[in-house]
């Protein structure tokens, strides 16, 4: 899909476009990683200057080019292996199935990844499964069952909508910039009583906490729960549900293709989120500035600094915060991760196995959802580091 114009709203199509915050010649992709410190630092870069919506409040990367991006290259990005996320999708596979009725049903996932959420569905839930994503390309999933993989992006498979009675799509919407086209093309395509589901990062904490690593060049697009609803809507969807979930860190919508209804109190967040963009906008520099003086007196005090995991979010706090040996390295949990290294600041990545050799002084926390659990594995290789949670 090519965009029309940097100058209106993706989402609703208004000029009235204010820009909030810039991160010049950042890697145009942070979910992969890289084989050689070399091939880290010569990534491919790009520009970012995120513009909000005064009409419908949603925030879009101006400067975006989608050409840059290619989604085919091999991925890393299941988080199936921390059993706080692995909790969190068996939640949400169970409300879809008991309280949206998705068993024994066609279920369309568009960008299922590495279909993991989508293989437990179908098994959960008996339903049959089609798998859209760009880096199936490269491999099928092993997962055997009722399930169609096809490798490739949604528009060229639009017409595969129709057999659904569920269409999920998580995690992907913010990789998609003209996202009042793409909601457009699932709406004419969608069977009139079929749910469609929407899971996004949500972007009100992402202000209120200045958190500046969960910006970056794949994410081009920012939603509230306000912004979403008014798309939905505007699209020829009815809002069944749009709440906050997994520590207030997701948007989640529920929908079907009906007439629009009545917009839900918390999606009236207009005001607010205007009041939060310019909060974002006056101390954003102050918060990156105060996380480089942070680290800055732990390097000189001698201090070992890791970062924990080897996710987007770390990629994004050390190239916008351009430090280099003040952090030495990011430890994952994912074993796929260990020995590649972060593209644009080519720090290395290491298993929990590999802490011993070279044992942290402070662990970075990207995601404090995780703290509990990363604090019992460190005890448990009798290792007791300072662990501060990025808020
Ligand atoms: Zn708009």
């Amino acid at each position: 899909m090519k965009i029309p114009n940097s100058t209106t709203c993706l989402a609703c199509g208004s000029a009235r476009l204010e820009s909030f915050y810039q991160v010049s010649q950042i890697p145009v992709h942070s979910g992969v990683l890289v084989k050689s410190r070399a091939e880290a630092l010569a990534f491919p870069r790009g520009d970012l200057e995120l513009a909000f919506c005064s009409m419908c409040g949603f925030i879009q990367n101006r400067l975006f080019a989608p050409e840059r991006l290619d989604y085919s290259v091999g991925y890393q990005e299941t988080q199936g292996f921390s059993p706080t996320f692995t909790g969190w999708a068996k939640r949400l596979i169970q409300q879809l199935i008991e309280r949206y009725g998705v068993q024994e049903q066609t279920v369309l996932e568009i960008g299922c990844g590495k279909g993991e959420f989508l293989a437990e569905l179908c098994q959960a839930g008996k339903n049959r499964g089609i798998g859209i994503d760009p880096g199936l390309a490269l491999e099928h999933p092993s997962h055997s069952g009722q399930i169609q993989w096809i490798g490739g992006v949604y528009e060229d498979h639009t017409e595969r909508t129709r057999e659904a009675q569920t269409v999920l799509c998580r995690h992907t919407l913010e990789h998609i910039a003209p996202v009042g086209a793409f909601i457009g093309r699932i709406r004419a395509a969608i069977p009139p009583q079929a749910l469609l589901f929407l899971e996004v990062p949500d972007t009100c904490r992402i202000l209120e906490e200045k958190a500046f690593w969960d910006i970056y060049y794949e994410h081009c697009s920012y939603f509230t729960q306000g912004s979403l609803g008014r798309l939905l809507r505007a699209q020829g969807f009815k809002v069944l549900e749009n709440r906050r979930d997994y520590g207030d860190q997701y948007v989640l919508a529920f929908a079907r293709a009906d007439q629009a209804n009545q917009a839900f109190p918390e999606e009236n967040d207009l005001e607010g989120l205007n009041r939060l963009v310019r909060a974002f906008k006056a101390a954003a520099p102050a918060a990156i500035q105060d996380w480089r003086n942070r680290l800055e007196a732990w390097h000189q005090a001698g201090k070992r600094v890791v970062l924990w995991a080897a996710s987007s979010k770390s990629v994004a706090f050390l190239t916008s915060l351009a430090v280099s040996e003040e952090v030495a390295y990011a430890v994952d949990i994912n074993p796929y991760k260990r020995g590649h290294y972060l593209p644009g600041s080519g720090h290395p990545v290491v298993g929990p196995d590999d802490l011993e050799q070279a044992p942290p002084d402070v662990v970075l926390v990207m995601n404090s959802i995780y703290t509990e659990e990363i604090r019992r594995d460190l005890a448990r290789r009798g290792l007791q580091p300072e662990l501060v949670p990025l808020r």
